[in-house]
């Protein structure tokens, strides 16, 4: 067993905008009268949507997974689970269900996204005018031979134009490639954004644009004093 040794912190923030209405759905609804169907993920004692960060880590890693040609199973469906340490899916997302493996500890932590306090005001604001700021979109599977409408259903949205906090934190271990780390990271957030946010991708929901700065943090342990102290990068 060798021993792992944290050297730094790099933190990716800033905000998550919606382009387009996103929908990450919650396990249970409760259908209320004038109730969606399919309800967002909410805070369940502000009843304020969130984005939970395991579904943006998760859409990182199967992007990233896709486009370094890094899946596994019949139809691509699996996650890499090689281990190694010079795979950067496996260092830095973990080595999936692999518990054999080189690449040690999962480097990176994506924290849940809330709204940001600007849009925070918008969302109540238009609470108070109309009584709901969420969009309520019908969702129809058209049937191609009598051309009607099948299982209707309406899928509860965040709107277009919601701002979300984005806070990553990426842990760098002792002879980590950082910049190859970083720029993994980076090429992440660029691949969802070519992609989708949370359900529905494929009829246009979920589309994001990220804006962040990186900085970074170095941890100095002097006997049983840790000192955590900010970098300009
Ligand atoms: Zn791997």
């Amino acid at each position: 067993m060798c021993a792992w040794r944290l050297e730094k912190i790099v933190s990716f923030k800033g905000t998550i905008e919606c382009v387009t209405g996103i929908s990450i759905k919650s396990g249970a609804n409760d259908l209320g009268i004038g109730g969606a169907d399919s309800e967002v993920i909410k805070n369940p004692l502000t009843r304020e949507p969130y984005l939970p960060g395991s579904s943006l880590k998760g859409k990182m890693r199967s992007q990233l997974e896709l486009a370094y040609g890094k899946t596994s199973g019949d139809n691509g469906a699996n996650p890499c689970g090689c281990g190694k340490r010079e795979c950067p899916i496996c260092t830095i997302f973990g080595a999936h269900s692999n518990t054999k493996v080189a690449c040690g500890p999962t480097r990176i932590l994506v924290r849940d996204s809330v709204f940001t306090e600007v849009f925070r005001q918008k969302f109540y604001e238009h609470i108070l005018e109309s009584g709901n700021a969420l969009e309520v979109k019908a969702e129809n599977i058209i049937d191609r031979s009598s051309g009607k409408a099948k299982n209707p259903r309406s899928m509860e949205r965040v709107p277009a134009g919601a701002e979300f906090t984005l806070d990553i934190q990426l842990q760098i271990f002792e002879g980590d490639n950082e910049t190859d780390m970083v720029e993994t990271v980076k090429n992440g957030l660029a691949l969802v954004e070519q992609s989708y946010l949370g359900n529905s991708g494929s009829r246009g929901y979920g589309q994001v644009k990220f804006h962040y700065e990186i900085s970074e943090k170095s941890v100095a342990v002097d006997g049983k004093k840790i000192t955590i102290t900010n970098k300009e990068v």
